[in-house]
């Protein structure tokens, strides 16, 4: 089937035909100072595009896993394009995530787009209900063509921001949040910048929403809009990650996780232009801290992503362990017990969130907010100590390993296979793969999924702690105190 190069109207059913569909799109992309050819055949960008293409190979090999039928037309889909109908689908969710950081070692990049349908169903439903506009509608027809086709599509909502201590109309540039600036019969035209997108320029299609709660004086900013990767005026800035260009020397060693990578980028939108169809919200800024609490509810615990990865780290810090013939030490097995206490600590507050999931008026269900942000809040921690007994058992060589180059010299090979030898069965370059892939974990390109993504990605780690303060219900707790402690102040009550 030709997909890509023009033939939008394909169906992308495969890992392969998803890679096909991103080629010859002219994207404007700039990475070292250069625009980028075709980003699908850069060798830094491609494992990117691999790890979005096992989203759709997943789904072939285990479509319950990873599709399900369409609330809007019946037919199956891919998960990451489903509103949720139950808690079940959420936890569904939260399964496939999981399964995914596992095959993938990074982030997957899909999980932006899913939770930003998910918190625009409900949220278009009650400003319609409010203010008699047509955004529900738009919205399902919308997510109906991206499930037709079996698009990729990026939630963009962190805007660069400026002195964060101002609201987007007191900024000295107007520009520092995505805002528009002209509206005529056929749609608007944006323009600003949208920090750290995952997997931009892998999507096909792309969600702007805004960053925070906004006020009256913020209307241009309250936006929400659709549009293509590839519409005219769109500047792709590629984000770096440590150690990225390890990617461009050949081999596979150094780069610990030759296949599979996250990718992050920043959008400069210069007079983008939205037709009406694809607007779904304009200006009713009383909705924006309701959409940004709902994304962030469904998002927060989609960071059980990390819990796959976290799979992955912990059987990499076994196996290092074993490579080194100590796996049977009794503080070696606490500690690979400590990272699957935190690992699973992680991953039963996310999916304890789906499963506590309540419907909206729209009927979408969304999962609990309290445990979201616990989960959240958890992923912002314990991914870093997992890290950092994963780099205790590999021991230093995981960061003083030398090059393939030297592993594969003919004079310096076989010395470096004698000296670097663990356990004698263990073939060294076996021994060194393993730590490269921690090192690609902790401290190389995927420790911007594992450590900084965890740590910021969904809201930096008070934006979780200001959630769970407002929810913290002390008035009642206090009062079950009193109850128990025979304390009595009916009186103020
Ligand atoms: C790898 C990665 C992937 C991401 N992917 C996406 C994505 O796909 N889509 C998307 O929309 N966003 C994405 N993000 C953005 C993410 O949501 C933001 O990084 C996060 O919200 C923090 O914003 P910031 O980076 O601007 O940091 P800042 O806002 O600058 O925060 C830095 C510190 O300042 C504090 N701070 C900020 N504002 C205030 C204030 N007003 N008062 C007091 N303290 C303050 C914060 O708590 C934090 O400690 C991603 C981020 C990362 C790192
Ligand atoms: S960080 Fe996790 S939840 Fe977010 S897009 Fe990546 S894989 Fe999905």
């Amino acid at each position: 089937m030709p997909l890509g190069n023009g033939d939008k109207n394909a169906r992308i059913d495969s890992g392969d035909q998803y890679i096909e569909s991103l080629r010859g799109r002219n994207l404007r992309v700039f990475l070292f100072g250069e625009l980028v050819e075709e980003p699908v055949d850069h060798p830094m960008i491609r494992p990117s595009i691999n790890a979005v293409a096992e989203t759709y190979d997943l789904a072939l090999r285990e479509p319950e896993t990873a599709t399900v039928e369409s609330s809007l037309t019946g037919k199956r889909v891919n998960r990451f394009l489903h509103v949720a109908q139950s808690a079940q689908d959420l936890v569904a969710q939260n399964m496939m995530q999981r399964k995914l950081g596992q095959n993938t070692g990074t982030c997957f990049q899909r999980c932006v787009g899913m939770d930003a349908f998910n918190s625009l169903y409900s949220v278009t439903y009650e400003i319609d209900e409010k203010h008699d506009t047509p955004y529900h509608a738009r919205l399902k027809a919308f997510l109906e063509e991206m499930q037709e086709h079996n698009y990729v599509v990026g939630g963009a909502m962190t805007d660069v921001k400026g002195d964060r201590s101002k609201a987007p109309h007191e900024q000295d540039d107007p520009d520092l949040f995505v805002h528009v600036t002209k509206r005529n019969q056929d749609g608007v035209w944006l323009k600003g910048a949208k920090a750290h997108q995952t997997g931009c320029i892998n999507s096909h299609w792309i969600i702007a929403m805004p960053t925070m709660r906004l006020g009256p004086a913020d209307e241009n900013y309250a936006i929400v809009a659709a549009f293509p990767v590839d519409a005219p005026g769109i500047t792709y800035i590629y984000g770096r990650q440590s150690c990225d260009t390890r990617s461009m020397e050949g081999g596979s060693i150094d780069v610990g996780n030759a296949k599979f990578s996250g990718q992050e980028a920043m959008v400069l939108l210069d007079e983008v232009f939205v037709p009406w169809s694809h607007v779904f919200m304009d200006g009713e800024h009383e909705f924006a801290s309701m959409l940004v609490e709902r994304f962030t509810c469904y998002h927060r615990r989609s960071y059980v992503c990390k819990t796959g990865v976290g799979d992955v780290l912990i059987g990499a810090a076994a196996q290092a362990a074993e490579d080194n013939g100590v796996d049977k030490a009794s503080h070696i097995k606490d500690k690979l017990v400590q990272m699957t206490h935190l690992n699973e600590t992680m991953y039963a507050t996310g999916i304890a969130s789906s499963h506590q999931a309540r419907p909206t008026k729209s009927g979408v269900y969304l999962n609990d907010d309290m445990l979201a942000n616990v989960c959240k809040h958890h992923v912002t921690k314990m991914p870093f100590e997992m890290g950092r007994i994963a780099q205790d058992l590999a021991g230093g060589l995981v960061s003083t390993a030398p090059s393939e180059k030297e592993l594969r010299h003919p004079e310096l090979g076989a010395l470096l296979e004698k000296y670097l030898k663990g356990r004698a069965d263990v073939p060294t370059e076996s021994r060194i793969r393993i730590l490269r892939l921690i090192e690609n974990m902790t401290m190389g390109r995927n420790a911007v999924g594992y450590l900084t993504e965890s740590l910021h990605g969904a809201g930096s780690p008070q934006a979780q702690r200001v959630q769970i303060g407002r929810q913290m219900s002390l008035d009642f707790k206090k009062g079950l105190a009193r109850r128990l402690a025979g304390v009595d102040r009916s009186d103020e009550e």
